[in-house]
């Protein structure tokens, strides 16, 4: 849905920068900042009308919960940046992720997980998807052929998979994922962002995107999105309409914003993580630093294949432990210890004592997060600036 003059441009050689300031401009207003229509409700005319609009899966012009056109246009906007014939937005990554899960699968269906995830989607599959019969099978997403492995033929519904993975950047080779035939594939694609890398292009059947992050970008906006072929995300999106994680048009209109700049943000981000992640390497009281776009990260030719940009976000650990960890937070003075990534401030985060507060402790040091990990998430400042701080909050 683009107005006539921006179907006239298209052209699918652009390059992703531009399509993030050209995508989802639907209403041809003129208006170069997104309209938003706060409404819950739209007048529907005849009886008949209503009748045809109550039966359309993904009405914009209905009520809220349905569709919205604000909240159309930041759909409309990843469709295009993720090559995808179809995009929905949810009220957050999480009801995105509640969605496609109690969407595609039902009571003894299987599931086959990376065990690299986001605190809330691996409570989810652990705690909830046992109370309705689905049961799941996590796997280490870094060993090749582990996923494909684990699939049930004729039971598995879903193989789900972070990449890169909370907290740690693991990577799942999304080549290997797309390949795997039966099941619906899915990929958490939060931290690459839409810039970073494209799962559908390999195959893959579904990308979904806490778009609270980096899509959105300025910390104000809790949204999330998938997108794939008309088919499922309107499968998904009919169950949508009873789990109600509709977005809000706020957000959506926020989420959009964020877009426009998103390519410049992750380039200056990426800029800054590369030398913090070369100065943490060299630092005595850091180890392990986990970077994509560092030569020492274990999957590195992996990251080269798959990964436009290596993103603003490291993982590392502090030699001294818990008490190192909290030793560190307490002397940054620009960094921010706050629970998210992707905006303008700097922000660290200890995974430990916040996006993996309820998994299980040995869990956690399996898949090598322990009390001394903390996640960097690289802001806007200047670089210089970053490095000296965390130089600073190093020296204890
Ligand atoms: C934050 C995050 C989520 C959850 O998104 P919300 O918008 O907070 O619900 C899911 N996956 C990843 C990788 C995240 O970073």
């Amino acid at each position: 849905m683009t107005t006539d003059r921006q179907t006239a441009q298209a052209d699918g050689s652009r390059e992703q920068a531009t399509t993030a300031i050209t995508a989802g401009r639907t209403h041809g207003s003129g208006s170069l900042a997104p309209a938003l229509y706060p409404s819950t409700t739209f007048q529907v005319g005849t009886v008949d009308e209503s009748r045809k609009l109550a039966t359309q899966i993904r009405p914009t012009h209905f009520y809220g919960r349905y569709g919205n056109p604000t909240v159309a246009e930041f759909e409309e906007a990843i469709a295009q940046l993720e090559s995808a014939e179809a995009a929905r937005a949810f009220s957050s990554g999480m009801a995105a992720i509640t969605c496609t899960v109690l969407g595609l699968c039902s009571q003894g269906s299987h599931i086959v997980a990376a065990r690299q995830l986001y605190g809330g989607t691996r409570l989810l599959l652990e705690q909830v998807c046992p109370r309705f019969g689905i049961e799941v099978t996590f796997v280490d997403g870094i060993v090749p052929g582990a996923l494909a492995s684990a699939v049930i033929p004729g039971r598995t519904s879903l193989v789900l998979a972070e990449s890169p993975a909370n907290p740690r950047l693991d990577l799942v080779d999304l080549d290997e994922l797309g390949r795997i035939e039966g099941p619906f594939t899915a990929v958490d694609s939060t931290f690459a962002t839409p810039l970073g890398q494209n799962p559908l292009a390999h195959g893959v059947d579904l990308v979904i995107h806490s778009a609270s992050k980096a899509i959105g970008g300025h910390n104000d906006a809790i949204l999330g999105v998938i997108a794939g072929s008309d088919d499922l995300v309107e499968w998904i999106t009919g169950f949508s309409h009873l789990h109600g994680g509709c977005a809000s048009p706020a957000d959506a209109l926020n989420g959009l914003r964020g877009l426009r700049t998103l390519p410049v943000r992750i380039a200056q981000q990426t800029t800054t993580a590369t030398a913090v992640a070369e100065f943490l390497a060299r630092h005595p009281a850091s180890s392990q630093v986990r970077y994509p776009g560092l030569e020492s990260h274990p999957q590195f030719d992996l990251a080269k294949r798959q990964l436009r940009i290596a993103g603003g976000l490291l993982t590392f650990d502090l030699a001294g432990g818990g008490s190192a960890a909290s030793a560190f937070v307490d002397r940054l003075r620009l960094a921010i210890h706050a629970p998210s990534l992707g905006g303008p401030e700097t922000l660290v985060c200890h995974p430990a004592s916040t996006t993996h507060i309820g998994v299980d402790p040995d869990d956690l040091a399996a898949d090598g997060i322990g009390l001394g990990t903390i996640r960097l998430s690289c802001g806007l400042e200047a670089t210089t600036d970053v490095l000296a701080d965390l130089g600073q909050a190093l020296d204890f």
